[in-house]
């Protein structure tokens, strides 16, 4: 008799976001006439910028054409955009172009790489971290060692005083909006050394560090042997429709994962579409970076402003500095869930309760505040939240 994969039922039965978005479906079926303003899933707001759209136009045409038209691509992506990401994102960094794999997420490439890792793995996450990692980790039978995240330890997870074989660490932080520093981040390195482990770097969000923060983990010496980096057009390009990322898998690593992930995506993935791989070198040129730059500077001021409204609520909040992700402590008396509900029924606000992060997200909900706030603020000076 066929069997389904048992470990799918360690899972939660349905995945964080979904079920949010279900609360305010019923929401919308119960009063039609509300306007939810949805600061729960981390979406963008804005359209793609005009450099970004000339490209996808561009590069459309020229499939039209037979001397231009492209059928399968190399599997790991285009030339024209590793070279672009090695010299752009990593200049000074010694990256080679061959180490880079463009994919078609972050979110993919972050739970699929645990293909090439031993199922008896034992991984280490932050507790409150992006449920992906949780997930994957569970679905593919491996141990999970949780790493708190509180107030206490400025959200920042310190290396376990005992041996793991994978560790996620995502800087800037999905849900706590907190960024790791240079100091935070050099002793994971030494531990993985140590350890001979493998440490998953996810800078999904690397383009909205605003203070001094290291963008990359190879700006920590010795990374290159120990540390995968994954990087995601999403957020920092406007890609969540698109579908554009990348990762960085040094041939330097102690582990030589580089030619088990290039025989993984060799078979399982025939490259992300030509169209979308030349949308994505726009964001490299002048023009894109200068585009770009003005509207992550947009967003950073709407959640600046979200931030300080907030708090002169008198809600204590983290985050939202070097991420556009605010983390918010609830009332007192308040879990994140009834805050959560607080705000989608009186507010028509949707969050996402931090308990659905971890453990210790309890007592928190998340805010993904990158669009102008001024209508949010006015529903929650209705609420008269001040504690
Ligand atoms: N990594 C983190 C930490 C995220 O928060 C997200 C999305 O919210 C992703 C990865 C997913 O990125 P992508 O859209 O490239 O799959």
């Amino acid at each position: 008799m066929v069997l389904a994969n048992p470990h799918f039922q360690k899972l939660p039965s349905q995945y964080l976001f979904p079920r949010i978005a279900k609360e305010a479906a019923l929401l919308k079926e119960k009063k039609p006439e509300s306007r939810i303003i949805n600061l729960g899933t981390g979406d963008i707001k804005e359209p793609l910028v005009p450099s970004i759209v000339t490209a996808l136009c561009d590069a459309a045409l020229e499939m039209g054409e037979t001397k231009s038209f492209k059928g399968y691509g190399p599997s790991q992506g285009y030339f024209f955009l590793q070279e672009l990401i090695a010299l752009h994102d990593y200049p000074f960094l010694h990256i080679h172009p061959d180490e880079i794999f463009i994919s078609d997420g972050a979110k993919c490439d972050s739970a699929n790489i645990q293909d090439i890792l031993d199922p008896k793995s034992l991984v280490a996450l932050a507790d409150p971290s992006y449920p992906v990692y949780v997930d994957a980790s569970l679905m593919t039978g491996k141990k999970i060692v949780f790493l708190p995240c509180t107030e206490e330890n400025g959200f920042c997870p310190k290396p376990p005083n005992r041996h793991v074989d994978l560790i996620y660490l995502a800087s800037p932080n999905n849900p706590t909006g907190v960024a790791m520093t240079k100091e935070a981040l050099e002793p994971w390195i030494y531990y993985a050394k140590r350890e001979s482990a493998i440490l998953i770097f996810d800078a999904a969000y690397e383009a909205f560090i605003t203070g001094s923060c290291p963008h990359s983990i190879y700006e920590i010496e010795g990374a290159r042997e120990v540390a995968i980096e994954i990087r995601s057009y999403s957020k920092s390009a406007g890609f969540t429709g698109l579908r554009c990322s990348y990762m960085v898998i040094p041939k330097t690593l102690i582990l030589p994962l580089h030619p088990l992930w290039m025989r993984r995506t060799d078979t399982k993935f025939n490259g992300v579409s030509y169209i979308i791989q030349k949308a994505a070198a726009a964001t490299y040129s002048e023009q894109g970076k200068k585009e770009l730059s003005a509207q992550i500077n947009r967003y950073q001021a709407n959640t600046a402003t979200f931030r300080t409204y907030l708090n002169q609520l008198g809600l204590t909040t983290f985050g939202g500095i070097d991420a556009p992700y605010i983390w918010c402590k609830t009332p007192p008396n308040f879990s994140s869930w009834q805050f959560f509900e607080l705000l989608l029924h009186q507010a028509h606000i949707l969050t996402t309760p931090g308990a659905g992060f971890g453990p210790c997200g309890e007592g928190y909900v998340r805010f993904f505040a990158i669009e102008e706030p001024s209508e949010a603020m006015k529903r929650l000076s209705a609420l008269s939240l001040r504690t």
